[in-house]
């Protein structure tokens, strides 16, 4: 890519459009002196990335109808395909050509327009387990790094999440906190994530029936391999069922996680859970640090595996941090998911119907989206093009969270000030904006 004035010096708005509209792309100086001024010539040249059709010929430069107004080139096109475009602005003076822009655009078909783009985190610990902070601060760095929803899932324990989602309850905080826990089924290595759902399923291990209720699950099973103990599937079986009967999203997590020396659950179990696929998500990005890299792309290995064998597989990137503050795995990985709003209900049915991806955004390294072809590719743009300022508003609001639980008495107002301005976002994001 040319070289050109800084991106971040202009707002490209809508910069995701429906897909075979004509459409006015209004691009609008942010700093100082980059207004367009009628008094000098501009060039504009439009370039589809991938379906270049009657555009790739040689020579020929395609340039859109455009207008200079109030400081602001306003550019007509018709956008076609799912695809990012290209609009590359210069300035004409005498002889030279001198770039100005490369903005952005990306065409969608409608099912993919109608849809938000939602950050989120949906495996994270507080100090009530084994992190390091109270649920509350969790909550409130999360929105700081420039998440949408997320919900604390402690080891054993619902009530965290409660605490976190409290905590802001009477707040107007545009981050949806939502319930959660990570259930570890007795004499089970499995973990499983019960993200959303309306009660504990860990309490439910304490009460007398549940052992009775596996067992009866055990008798029922045909065909396990003889080296995989019943029980184990039966009480994986068992907690999947649980998180469903009270609406949570069960979460398949981190298979190819190195504990004592080996995968923390037998491949014996992980082969039977990928053939029948009691989950709802599988954690296709897990919350491993650097040294444990392996285990991710081992995930990922077994995620095109199945895909290639025909399973359907909804997927969650996740960061399992166990503190926000350390340097690591908070704000490494998380999930995009593509839904009609963040109200639970939403989001649960998104994730399952296949609307999500998992991404690794490790400080140093490029991000990579794992996931559907077509919605990796659009990850990939709105991770460029629009989430930075998204980023910028929800760290506002994430300080201003922390500052409230700090005990700042002007943190309200910042909070009631920034209350809606990234749902604008989105609006401004697309044409005619969304749900
Ligand atoms: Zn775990
Ligand atoms: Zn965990």
């Amino acid at each position: 890519m040319a070289a050109v004035a800084g991106r971040g010096s202009f707002e490209v708005a809508p910069c995701v459009v429906r897909s075979g509209e004509t459409v006015e792309i209004v691009i609008r100086p942010l700093a100082e002196g980059a207004a367009f001024s009628p008094g000098f010539k501009y060039a504009v040249t439009y370039t589809p990335m991938e379906d270049q059709g009657g555009y790739s010929a040689f020579g020929t430069r395609h340039e859109p109808a455009f207008r200079v107004t109030g400081g602001e080139l306003r550019i007509t096109h018709r956008f076609d395909g799912e695809q990012e475009h290209g609009l590359f602005v210069e300035e004409l003076r005498s002889s030279e050509r001198i770039p100005v822009l490369d903005a952005r655009v990306y065409s969608v078909d409608a099912d993919l327009y109608d849809r938000r783009p939602l950050k989120g985190d949906l495996h994270i610990h507080s100090n009530r387990s084994d992190g390091r902070e109270p649920p509350a601060h969790v909550a409130a760095a999360c929105r700081r790094i420039g998440l949408d929803f997320m919900a604390i899932t402690d080891h054993r324990l619902y009530e965290p999440s409660l605490e976190a989602q409290a905590a802001f309850a009477a707040h107007p905080v545009d981050l949806a906190i939502f319930p959660g826990e990570e259930v570890h089924p007795p004499d089970n290595n499995i973990h499983i994530v019960n993200f959303g759902g309306s009660r504990s399923v860990n309490a439910q291990f304490t009460a007398p029936g549940w052992r009775q209720e596996v067992d009866e699950i055990a008798r029922g099973l045909t065909g396990l391999p003889p080296k995989l103990d019943p029980y184990l599937y039966a009480s994986t079986l068992w907690t999947f069922r649980a998180i469903h009967e009270c609406g949570g999203l069960g979460i398949f997590c981190h298979p190819y996680w190195i504990s004592d020396r080996r995968y923390h659950i037998p491949g014996s179990l992980a082969d039977r859970v990928f053939e029948e696929q009691p989950y709802d998500a599988f954690e296709l990005i897990g919350g491993y640090h650097r040294h444990e890299a392996e285990s991710n792309a081992l995930q990922a290995a077994r995620y095109h595996e199945e895909t290639r064998r025909g399973k359907r597989i909804p997927v969650v990137g996740v960061s399992d941090a166990h503190g926000c503050e350390r340097g690591e795995l908070f704000g490494w990985y998380f999930t995009i998911v593509f839904a009609a709003s963040p109200a639970l209900r939403d989001l649960v049915a998104a994730i399952k119907d296949l609307w999500s991806v998992a991404v690794e955004a490790l400080s140093g390294a490029p991000v990579q989206v794992h996931g559907p072809m077509r919605l990796v590719k659009y990850a990939h743009f709105l991770l460029r093009e629009f989430f930075p300022g998204h980023d910028a508003l929800c760290r506002q609001e994430g300080e201003a969270m922390l500052a409230l639980l700090a005990g700042d008495g002007s943190a309200q107002d910042a909070l009631a000030s920034l209350h809606g301005r990234t749902l604008e976002l989105h609006r401004r994001r697309a044409a005619a904006g969304c749900p």
